[in-house]
């Protein structure tokens, strides 16, 4: 393996965001996003043997990073189409951060959810404030629906990841972290839509380049792998896994080339390490983290590479998890020998 293969300014040119996006978006972001904390575990280094700084963003606001992005994203908007509101698609995460983000700018949010979301997060979205359109996944379209409301209301469109001002808004969560721990030698981000992986992509390329950038997806639905090794979108059936944030069908337009510039390899973790990482969080680290949220953390305490010694960054996504599945993924796992 050579040192990072990120090709630095050349491949820079063109992509749909760059440092200076995430630089502007921390300045947004700034008293309004939580400055999560980074935690260490002297087990965690001795089973990964290596040293390892977690990015804890399941005590972001909403749980998860995705408040990031969706409040950049909305304070990115013109004054006039603040005012004709914005419209989202989501049953998870990205439904809670745009109901905030627009509460706290005054903005008018719609959220798509479909009639059979989970009522804990129907509930929830509803709380921060947002008009919930349900609609039915077996019957209807979400793009109708998208194209009725933006011409119905003029609203804006905020995608959950395919989006400059999402992918700048998530990029500040590794910003953060090399601010907080310095250079590291290798930065583990979970994939599902790529807008989290492409910002701290990003930022890892400027703030610690020669860090190398591992993505890490779900074993059932290895279709960022794919697409990066083939440099083209590969789209696969909803992957059967518990990490439902990270059940994407493909990776975004703006996505890849970014990724292609700034990310050395994907890796995969099954659904039982990610049980087994779930435990070890909530065990040994008194953290509550979803299994998405896992998905880096157990590729690097499986030691999916050989970086003994290295220091090695871990972004920690959300910990939104129902507690039954909890309870009933943490007493099924098998814990680390
Ligand atoms: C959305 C989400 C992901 C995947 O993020 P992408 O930007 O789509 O790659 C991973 N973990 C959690 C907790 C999420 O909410």
């Amino acid at each position: 393996m050579t040192a990072a293969n990120h090709a630095g300014p050349v491949a820079a040119a063109g992509l749909a965001v760059t440092y200076q996006d995430i630089v502007a978006a921390a300045k947004r972001l700034a008293g309004v996003a939580r400055q999560t904390p980074v935690l260490t575990s002297g087990q965690a280094d001795r089973q990964a043997d290596a040293s390892v700084f977690f990015k804890c963003e399941n005590f972001q606001r909403v749980g998860a990073f995705k408040f990031r992005g969706a409040y950049n994203a909305i304070s990115c908007l013109s004054e006039e189409q603040k005012q004709r509101g914005v419209v989202a698609f989501s049953s998870g995460n990205h439904a809670q951060g745009m109901a905030l983000a627009a509460r706290m700018l005054g903005v008018h949010a719609t959220i798509v959810m479909p009639s059979n979301a989970p009522a804990m997060k129907l509930a929830a979205t509803r709380e921060y404030g947002a008009e919930i359109i349900l609609y039915d996944r077996e019957r209807e379209d979400r793009e109708v629906i998208a194209a009725r409301l933006s011409a119905e209301r003029g609203c804006a469109v905020i995608p959950a990841y395919d989006h400059p001002d999402v992918i700048a808004g998530q990029g500040t969560a590794a910003k953060e972290l090399f601010d907080a721990v310095g250079p590291l030698d290798y930065l583990f981000v979970c994939t599902g839509g790529g807008g989290l992986l492409s910002g701290c992509a990003i930022a890892a390329a400027h703030l610690s380049p020669d860090c190398i950038v591992i993505g890490v997806e779900p074993e059932a639905g290895n279709d960022v792998q794919q697409s990066l090794r083939s440099g083209n979108i590969v789209h696969i059936p909803v992957p059967d896994t518990i990490a439902d944030g990270a059940q994407t069908q493909h990776v975004g337009k703006l996505v890849l080339p970014i990724l292609q510039a700034y990310v050395k390899d994907i890796v995969t973790v099954s659904d039982d390490q990610l049980r087994t990482q779930m435990r070890f969080f909530a065990e040994r680290m008194k953290i509550v983290v979803e299994p998405a949220g896992c998905l880096a953390a157990a590729a690097v305490m499986h030691r999916a590479l050989a970086f003994a010694g290295a220091k090695v960054g871990v972004i920690v996504s959300g910990g939104n998890v129902d507690m039954a599945l909890f309870a009933n993924s943490i007493a099924a796992a098998k814990a680390f020998s």
